[in-house]
């Protein structure tokens, strides 16, 4: 019989793993493609080529401070777009996520969220990272939509 100190214990470890898993952004990602319609990209070859390299300025910079840093999305799809506006999480159809032509190649996004590459129960670290890349990102001239959960 398993006594109710080592059910406790065992129960708060497996809150903090799973915590740990499902708030994984590759993890939230995965979860997202799975669920919802249409595609998003995470390529950086899907951004418009000035914005694309402004991004990149932006992460290596931020990289080179330490931080993981993770694009999570950049291009969308208009079904995906579609999506969101129903849901309540884009407030537009004519996102700075969409842009150009629908295939590979030809996409030229002005977006892209940028995300710590760590579990989000640890907001702290990530609301310091935001900051900083709030900051990183004005000085390279990139519009501040990179941002947990943008609008746009
Ligand atoms: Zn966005």
């Amino acid at each position: 019989m398993v006594r109710p100190m080592k059910l406790t214990i065992l129960f708060v470890v497996g809150t903090f793993f799973f915590l740990n898993v499902i708030t994984f952004p590759p993890v939230m990602g995965l979860l997202g493609e799975l669920t919802s319609p249409g595609f998003e990209s995470t390529e950086l070859d899907d951004l418009d080529p000035s914005f694309r390299k402004r991004l990149t300025n932006t992460v290596t910079l931020l990289k080179a401070e330490g931080y993981p840093v993770w694009v999570g999305s950049t291009w969308r799809s208009k079904e995906r777009q579609v999506f969101y506006k129903t849901k309540g999480w884009s407030q537009t159809l004519n996102s700075m996520h969409r842009g150009g032509g629908e295939e590979p190649g030809k996409r030229r996004a002005k977006a892209a969220d940028i995300r710590l590459n760590i579990p989000l129960i640890y907001l702290p670290i990530h609301a310091a990272f935001y900051h900083r890349l709030q900051k990183t990102a004005l000085e390279e001239g990139s519009p501040p939509t990179t941002r947990i959960a943008c609008r746009k």
